[in-house]
C-alpha cells in the first residue's frame, strides 16, 4: 500500500496485504489519502492481538531550499479475530471509564474500545512526560502513532533485545542502573499523575531509544481505581525489577517501591524521584546494616493485601470456609490472623471505597477472575 514507490520491495507489499481484511485496507487507504502517511511498509511486529506496521510521511509543499524530512509514524492494527480479546475482559471490568459502555456482545466493538483505551492512555503518558508514541489519529481498529526509531526507519528494540555492545554503550552497568531509576519515576508518574497501572510492563513492552525507556502497549493498562489496579502494579514491579537483577543492577526490593510508588502526594518531578530512590537504597543499606532488612518479597508477594471487597471472589463461600476453619489459602488470611475486628484495611491513600461499599457490589462485579 502506498502513495509512492520508494524503498521496500514487492515482498513487503504483499504481507502487508495479505494480513488484511477488506475493512482495513480501507481505512488504510483513507490514511493515505488523506495525507496522514505516504506509504505504509512491512510490519514491524506481528502480535497475538496486534500487528504494528512502519509507515513514512513524506510532507508535502517544501519550499524548494531543503529536502524535507520524511516522517516515520507506526500504524498499529488490533486484530478483529474473534478469539484474541477474550481473555482481556478481566481488564475492562471494573475499569469505570468503560463500564457503561461495555459493549460484551459487540466484538468489533470491543476491539474499538481497545484501541481507544491504547489511544486515550497514550495520552495521559505523554501529558504525564512519560516517553512513549504520541498517538496521531485512531480509526476503528487502527492506530496512527510517533514512530519510536532512527531517522531510517529503523524502530527501536525493545529492552529485551537490546545489544548494549552494539549500542555502543560501554559502562552497561551505570546506565542500566540509570534506566532502572527512570523506569520506577516512570511508573510513578503514571500511577500519581496519570491514574494508571500499566498492567503489562515489563522488558518487552519497552523500547529502548535515544538513551531512553519508552514505554508501549498500553491499551490492556487500568485505572488506580481498577478493583485490581494494585495487584496488576505489582505485578509490573515484579517484572521489571526482575529483568534488571538478572542483569545484574542492584535493586530495591518490591515491597519497598511499591510502597514508595503508591505513597500520596508524593514528587512526580523526575530529579526529585531520583533523589528519593537514592534515599530508599540509603535506608536499605542502613538497615542491612543493623540487620534488620525484612524485605523478603517472597513473603511480602504472598501477604499482598486486597484493595477492597470486590477482589474477593466470593464473599458469602469464602465466609462459610472461614466459618469452618479452613480458608487458609485466602488472599486476606493475614488479617483474619490478627486483626478479626478492624476489617480488611485499605493499603496507602487509596481509601474511598471501604469494605461494606464493596461487599454491596461484590455479587455484580467482583466475581471474574
Ligand atoms: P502487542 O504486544 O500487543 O502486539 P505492542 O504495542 O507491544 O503490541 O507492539 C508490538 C511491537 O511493535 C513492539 O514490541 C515494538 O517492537 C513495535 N512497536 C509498537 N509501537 C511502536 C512505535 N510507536 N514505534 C516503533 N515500534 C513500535
Ligand atoms: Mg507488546
Amino acid at each position: 500500500l502506498r502513495a509512492a514507490h520508494t524503498g521496500a520491495d514487492r515482498a513487503d507489499r504483499a504481507t502487508v496485504e495479505q494480513a488484511l481484511d477488506p475493512r482495513t485496507r480501507m481505512i488504510l487507504l483513507q490514511l493515505i489519502n488523506r495525507g496522514i502517511v505516504s506509504e505504509i511498509n512491512g510490519c514491524v511486529s506481528t502480535g497475538k492481538e496486534a500487528n504494528v506496521y512502519h509507515a513514512v510521511l513524506y510532507p508535502s509543499g517544501s519550499d524548494g531550499a531543503s529536502e524535507p524530512q520524511p516522517i516515520h509514524r507506526a500504524i498499529k492494527v488490533y486484530k478483529t479475530a474473534i478469539l484474541v480479546f477474550k481473555d482481556r475482559e478481566r481488564y475492562v471490568t471494573g475499569d469505570f471509564r468503560l463500564q457503561k459502555s461495555h459493549p460484551k456482545k459487540n466484538h468489533r466493538a470491543m476491539v474499538r474500545l481497545w484501541a481507544e483505551k491504547e489511544l486515550r492512555n497514550l495520552k495521559r503518558l505523554i501529558a504525564g512526560g512519560v516517553p512513549a508514541p504520541d498517538p496521531i489519529m485512531l480509526k476503528s481498529h487502527v492506530l496512527v502513532m510517533s514512530f519510536v526509531g532512527n531517522s531510517r526507519g529503523w524502530p527501536a528494540p525493545r529492552l529485551k533485545d537490546v545489544d548494549w555492545a552494539s549500542e555502543g554503550i560501554e559502562d552497561i552497568g551505570t546506565t542500566l542502573r540509570r534506566l532502572y531509576m527512570d523506569l520506577f519515576s516512570y511508573v510513578r508518574i503514571l500511577w500519581g499523575s496519570c491514574k494508571l497501572v500499566h498492567a503489562d510492563l515489563s522488558e518487552y513492552n519497552l523500547l529502548y531509544f535515544d538513551g531512553k525507556l519508552w514505554v508501549i502497549d498500553v491499551s490492556q493498562s487500568v485505572e488506580m481505581n481498577h478493583p485490581k489496579s494494585l495487584e496488576f502494579l505489582r505485578m509490573d514491579l515484579k517484572n521489571v525489577t526482575s529483568y534488571f537483577q538478572r542483569n545484574g543492577v542492584d535493586t530495591l526490593s518490591e515491597k519497598r517501591v511499591f510502597e514508595w510508588v503508591t505513597k500520596p502526594g508524593g514528587t512526580t518531578k523526575m530529579d526529585a524521584m531520583k533523589d528519593e530512590l537514592e534515599a530508599q537504597f540509603a535506608v536499605r543499606d542502613a538497615l542491612r546494616e543493623k540487620g534488620e532488612d525484612d524485605e523478603d518479597d517472597e513473603v511480602w508477594r504472598q501477604q499482598f493485601i486486597p484493595q477492597n471487597l470486590e477482589q474477593v471472589f466470593d464473599v458469602e463461600r469464602d465466609a462459610e470456609k472461614v466459618g469452618h476453619g479452613e480458608g487458609s489459602d485466602l488472599v486476606y488470611r493475614n488479617l483474619l490472623a490478627d486483626d478479626a475486628e478492624g476489617g480488611v484495611p485499605l493499603p496507602r491513600g487509596n481509601g474511598e471505597k471501604g469494605p461494606s461499599e464493596g461487599e454491596e457490589d461484590s455479587d455484580e462485579e467482583g466475581s471474574e477472575r
